[in-house]
């Protein structure tokens, strides 16, 4: 049988992938640098205030700071401003953009059209300050968790003017996006945005407060997180997912069988980025540059079709807008590129899946990292005590942290041997870790300086105070903790509104124990720092986080390791735990509730859209290609045998394939049944949905290895993987 698009459409995409990119020779190629275009399609406030009047640019910076509100007049003045700005750039549109509890962001597009509203109907445009400042868009199809009816549809946008306004550029046309906090009617919480803006708030409050407390001073007026977000993902060719209806409804590959070359050889991760993404990635930083997202790293990443970007890191507000932009980004220009770009968790089994790790810290409003160990760690009572508040709010708040990140994608990589586990424990690193233990043993140790590592008599590297450990949830990294088990789709405004609300928790309760010691400032909050080093040593863990026996010393130590997605949320009703989300007024019981319900029915829609889309591909593309296999060595036997003679392997072929062929058709009703069983419930779903589906695959993955080539109707791991990118 010849491989042409006629006898299978796979080929044809094979082909085109092949030469969907011819590498140009760019000897004579000088780009322009990343700052000349920096930040042209993007309006921070700063930017904003600088080109209004004097009083108006007063107005908006004592409202950024909360100081005071908008009145009308001075809103226009804004507004109007903001609009010459987006005409300027050739925006014909605006709107309000929220992220809804929802994969992706939303927006709803008007134009600054406004015919009509002039006696003389001459047309024009114009943008006036209310509709800068507030959107009321239907909110009766976005997730509320119960919060509204569905006859309740008023919902409320309302501008963030501390993240940059920015015109996307797409098709053709150019949209100004007005970045907004989503609420209900009834003022609910109903976006990522909102929480977060809440956390930050508490996080400024109860930080400050702690830090004078330690210092004894009132130098400290505000604090805010840093954030720095390592986005992965995977790049295919596009052709290949559109053959791929798994793909295209879940996001990932629900069956496959592994590319005889996976991630073996490990020779992907850093290795050179292929020229077609590398265009593709320069592109995409092109945009970003513009769009003012300071995307600086770029590489390979472990598995094949694996990559990674990673900007400089921002205020943690900007910093997760700018994400779910680079997000969005990325999939744009890989369909201009003929790519598909795959940001989900585990696109294919058996090789890596993708994370997101955030690199968060604190940053005093002059601009102090509060995670800055300096030189002498051991003697820094501040970065001591900031530390044991971390400490205290992984120990405390274990669970919660866990629920943030739960999701069916991530439940792919989380316990499995290529992410951190689902148990939540911090890695300090050997030099921190001495300091730690000393102080908490009563005996304050230094740390070791590590002094050059000479590789040869010319060649010297400056040492670092601690090794990396890859396999760790939650590492310090020097200046910064990084949290590495946030998933690649994800938002991650949740994770970071619980890990900041976490550590304002625990800087209001470790506040309180130092001002109830007797004796000295200082001698107090040493004792509340030992107290603190050792009551949280179950959460410290300093080896191998993928080995079996850690699992068991956690669950020795008290820790949970909640596998599913339903189990690790199960936390977000346990109103005990919940509770000081509603003490800091970031979000009150019924919010947590509904949250809770929502996350709880995207995972439920999610799988069964998963399991609905596994049973189409079995029926109607794997029994098919088995069927026709069956026929065409059933056809290939009877002919040996009608020349008299016989064939072992034609019969033992026809024998696998047929008992193959039964076992699968067994699995497909199989996971018919259980999935009328279990319904709706999500644990049912965690455990035996998932459990029938992987049987399904098993048998779908193995007659993958028996049907010919040109009968197997899906594109193969080992294409999308190695052809094309
Ligand atoms: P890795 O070596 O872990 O892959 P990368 O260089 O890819 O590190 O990413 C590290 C990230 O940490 C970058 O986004 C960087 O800007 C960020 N980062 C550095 N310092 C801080 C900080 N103080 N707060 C938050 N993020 C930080
Ligand atoms: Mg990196």
């Amino acid at each position: 049988m010849t491989r042409t698009a006629s006898t299978n459409p796979r080929f044809s995409v094979l082909l085109s992938a092949a030469s969907a990119h011819v590498a140009k020779d760019d000897a004579g190629t000088i780009n322009e640098p990343p700052s000349a275009s920096f930040g042209s399609l993007s309006l921070p406030w700063q930017a904003l205030a600088a080109s209004l009047d004097s009083e108006t640019s007063a107005a908006l910076v004592d409202y950024v700071h909360g100081r005071r509100k908008l009145t009308k007049d001075v809103a226009n003045r804004i507004a109007d401003c903001v609009m010459r700005w987006a005409l300027k750039h050739g925006a014909t549109h605006y709107a309000h953009w929220f992220h809804p509890l929802t994969q992706i962001p939303a927006e709803k597009h008007d134009a600054f059209l406004a015919r009509g509203i002039q006696a003389s109907h001459v047309p024009m445009e114009q943008l006036p300050g209310s509709l800068l400042l507030q959107n009321e868009p239907d909110a009766s199809s976005f997730p509320s968790g119960g919060l509204r009816s569905t006859h309740e549809a008023r919902g409320y946008t309302a501008w963030d003017p501390t993240s940059p306004l920015f015109i996307r550029a797409d098709g053709g046309c150019r949209t100004l996006c007005i970045p907004a906090a989503y609420v209900s009617w009834k003022g609910h919480a109903l976006d990522f945005k909102t929480p977060l803006l809440r956390a930050l708030d508490a996080l400024s409050r109860e930080v400050s407060a702690f830090v004078n407390t330690v210092t004894s001073s009132n130098a400290c007026t505000s604090v805010t997180a840093t954030l720095g977000c390592e986005q992965e993902y995977f790049v295919i060719d596009k052709g290949f997912a559109a053959l791929r209806p798994d793909i295209a409804a879940t996001g990932r590959t629900l069956l496959g069988a592994p590319s005889h070359r996976g991630q073996q050889l490990e020779d992907h991760y850093f290795g050179q980025i292929p020229s077609r993404v590398l265009a593709f990635i320069s592109d995409v930083e092109r945009e970003l540059f513009r769009l003012g997202v300071p995307v600086k790293t770029r590489h390979n990443e472990v598995a094949p079709a694996q990559f990674e970007t990673a900007p400089v890191f921002e205020e943690i507000n900007v910093a997760c807008d700018h994400n779910t932009l680079t997000m969005d980004v990325l999939r744009r220009v890989a369909e201009r590129h003929g790519l598909a770009c795959l940001l989900h968790e585990k696109p294919f089994a058996g090789i890596n899946g993708s994370g997101k790790h955030n690199n968060w810290s604190l940053a005093t409003n002059h601009g102090e990292n509060l995670l800055d160990p300096g030189a002498a760690p051991h003697d820094n009572l501040r970065f001591l005590a900031i530390l044991a508040a971390v400490m205290h709010a992984m120990n405390t708040h274990n669970d919660v942290i866990r629920s943030s990140i739960a999701s069916s994608g991530n439940e792919h990589r989380l316990g499995a041997n290529e992410a951190p586990p689902a148990i939540m424990s911090i890695y300090l690193g050997s030099a921190l870790d001495v300091v730690v233990q000393g102080i908490a043993e009563g005996t304050v140790r230094s740390v070791e300086q590590l002094g050059e590592l000479e590789i040869t008599a010319k060649l010297a590297v400056k040492r670092e105070l601690t090794d990396r450990n890859r396999t760790t949830p939650f590492a310090f990294t020097g200046n910064k903790f990084e949290f590495r088990a946030v998933g690649s789709s994800a938002s991650c405004a949740w994770p970071m509104t619980l890990l900041n609300a976490a550590m304002a928790d625990s800087c209001k309760a470790l506040r309180a124990r130092i001002e109830k010691k007797a004796g000295s400032r200082d001698k107090a909050v040493l004792e509340v720092v030992r107290e603190v080093f050792k009551e949280t040593r179950r959460v410290c863990f300093e080896g191998n986080n993928y080995a079996h026996e850690w699992r068991e010393e956690a669950a020795r130590r008290g820790l949970s390791n909640h596998t599913t997605t339903p189990a690790a949320l199960a936390v977000m009703a346990d109103r005990a735990k919940m509770g000081f989300l509603a003490e800091l007024n970031i979000l009150t019981g019924d919010e947590i509730h509904a949250r809770h319900e929502v996350f709880l029915e995207k995972y439920v829609k999610e799988i069964e859209i998963e399991a609905t889309c596994l049973l189409e591909l079995s029926a109607g593309y794997v029994a098919p290609a088995a069927q026709a296999q069956i026929e065409r060595t059933g056809a290939a036997l009877a002919g040996v045998r009608q020349a008299g003679l016989h064939s072992k392997n034609l019969t033992e072929e026809l024998e696998a394939l047929l008992a193959r062929y039964g076992a699968l058709a067994e699995a497909t009703a199989d996971l018919q049944r259980v999935r009328a069983s279990v319904g709706h419930d999500a644990h049912g779903m965690a455990d035996k949905l998932r459990a029938a589906m992987a049987t399904v695959r098993r048998e779908a993955d193995a007659l993958e290895a028996l049907v010919a080539d040109d009968l197997w109707p899906l594109p193969k791991y080992r294409e999308m993987l190695l052809c094309g990118v």
